[in-house]
């Protein structure tokens, strides 16, 4: 089946069900908690918090998501791409639990000729939060699940929020079984890989206040009891078409052959190789839908996540080829042309989508011909005098005069064998971060007419700084 065809049986089943299909929301959050839109809930939070009165008591969507946070796990696991598609179905306070385990699984399990998705009750599992039994009890007795592949798990797995402050709530899953050539038998609590999860039923009843991780406190009971459910399009279309993983779906797998053909390589001939092209058909998906909904690359924010994506693209394609062709451009088509059937707007921004990014890829091509010269003199030296860690102020001169990100400088080092000195970096980039500061304390102090340029600098120097830690944190690329 069709990754278009799920989207549209997801939504038509709801529609079916009394719920109001309701278009996806652009990529970027109007949420100011937020940067980009993670799951589908978000543009529905002013109604689950009572903020405002929803226009419907039950709705049901496919959102546009992306998750920076997930950026490592592409390529590597079966199921984790950085932009992705979340179906969901919502009640605000109109249905609980009692209804949404059945609808659900009556959609995942009834038959394709009746508008379900047709998969074998046998291959699914699920799981429900560790002290919630009314969940349970609706598997085992309103659905039939038998109570052997009903697990229950913790706060980590089975509580869901929006890492942010918001609703919250305990959840409940429903995992598809990928077989014993995947892993070991006994259920998504003992093989997160071959017992993928597709569903995820959030019991939306409590709001939560600051915190990190999971520690944060329970504000108290939202207004009402709601659901917010979220069925990842890309990983029921790699069950429903029977392939590995995601990113060899429909969709997703066009732009991997390509990416394979241009470049000469065979995907499937060698495990490192293929983990870059599954990157790179990822990456420029990303890029694509973010440029399509406005992002520009840039230093910070949204702006760094689709520089960085881009970036992590050119330097994947170029490790695979073996040159530095400009590939950035066929592919980008490739990825439109694939998208336009769920996304008709795609075609009309194609212009615009090519021209961001031609441009950021060309820029990056100067970025790296004109730092890698240097790049390699000091990579040289540190080698010559028996070192093997590239100097603090060496990866500073690369991001000061060149723009070279940190993770750049990390990856070219590793690929030479070479660690960075990072500590030394950083403390160079808060020295740099300080004088600026003082710089503009002191123009302030010195003229008032420049007070306001003062600000404006104060500010752009911090959330530079902070786009690229931001990047730094998110970890190193290849
Ligand atoms: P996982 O544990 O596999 O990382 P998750 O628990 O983080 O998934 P949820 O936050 O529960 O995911 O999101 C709801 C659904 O969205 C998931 O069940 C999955 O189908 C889909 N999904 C989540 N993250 C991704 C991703 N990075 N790529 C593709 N689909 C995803
Ligand atoms: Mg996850
Ligand atoms: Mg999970
Ligand atoms: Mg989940």
């Amino acid at each position: 089946m069709e990754t278009a065809e799920i989207a549209r049986r997801f939504l038509n089943f709801f529609e079916k069900n009394g719920h109001t299909v309701v278009p996806s929301a652009s990529l970027v959050a109007e949420d100011p908690t937020l940067l980009l839109v993670p799951a589908g809930m978000v543009p529905f939070k002013p109604y689950f918090l009572g903020q405002r009165t929803p226009p419907w008591e039950t709705a049901t969507s496919v959102q546009k998501c992306i998750r920076t946070i997930d950026i490592e796990e592409v390529g590597k696991t079966s199921r984790h791409a950085t932009f992705f598609q979340m179906m969901g179905n919502f009640s605000f306070g109109d249905y609980f639990k009692e209804k949404a385990i059945p609808l659900a699984w009556e959609l995942v399990t009834s038959p394709v000729e009746e508008g379900g998705f047709g998969i074998d009750p046998e291959k699914l599992w699920v799981t429900v939060y560790l002290d919630d039994d009314e969940a349970a009890a609706i598997w085992r007795d309103k659905v039939g699940v038998r109570p052997e592949r009903i697990q229950r798990m913790g706060m980590d797995e089975n509580y869901w929020d929006m890492g942010v402050p918001g609703p919250c709530g305990p959840c409940s899953e429903i995992f598809y079984d990928r077989g014993p050539e995947y892993g070991v038998e006994g259920g998504p609590e003992a093989d997160e890989n071959r017992y993928v999860e597709i569903w995820n039923l959030v019991f939306m009843q409590y709001e939560r206040g600051e915190g990190v991780g999971k520690d944060y406190p329970i504000l108290g009971d939202l207004p009402q009891q709601n659901i917010d459910t979220g069925l990842g399009l890309e990983r029921l279309a790699a069950v429903l078409q029977g392939v590995d993983n995601i990113y060899e779906t429909d969709i997703i797998g066009r732009v991997l052959h390509r990416a394979a053909e241009l470049t000469g390589t065979r995907y499937g001939d060698d495990p490192e190789q293929d983990v870059m092209l599954r990157v790179v058909a990822d990456h420029v998906r990303s890029a694509v839908m973010l440029v399509g909904d406005g992002v520009k690359p840039g230093n910070e924010k949204a702006g760094y996540v689709l520089r960085r994506l881009l970036r992590r693209s050119v330097r994947n394609l170029r490790l695979l080829s073996g040159t530095d062709t400009a590939f950035l451009h066929e592919l980008t088509a490739v990825s439109i042309d694939a998208m336009k059937d769920i996304y008709p707007d795609l075609a009309d921004k194609a212009e615009i989508i090519h021209g961001v990014i031609d441009t950021e890829e060309q820029n990056f091509a100067n970025t790296l011909r004109a730092g890698t010269a240097l790049f390699g003199r000091a990579a040289e030296r540190t080698k010559e005098s028996g070192g093997s860690v590239f100097s603090g102020a060496d990866a500073f001169q690369l991001h000061d005069t060149y723009g070279f990100p940190i993770d750049l400088t990390l990856e070219m080092a590793q690929e030479q064998g070479l660690s960075v000195d990072e500590g030394a970096f950083r403390d160079l980039m808060e020295r740099q971060r300080q004088t600026a500061k003082a710089d503009a304390k002191a123009k302030k102090l010195g003229n008032a007419d420049l007070s306001l340029y003062s600000q404006m600098h104060e500010k752009a120097g911090d959330t530079d700084f902070l786009g690229y830690s931001d990047a730094e944190s998110e970890s190193h690329i290849r």
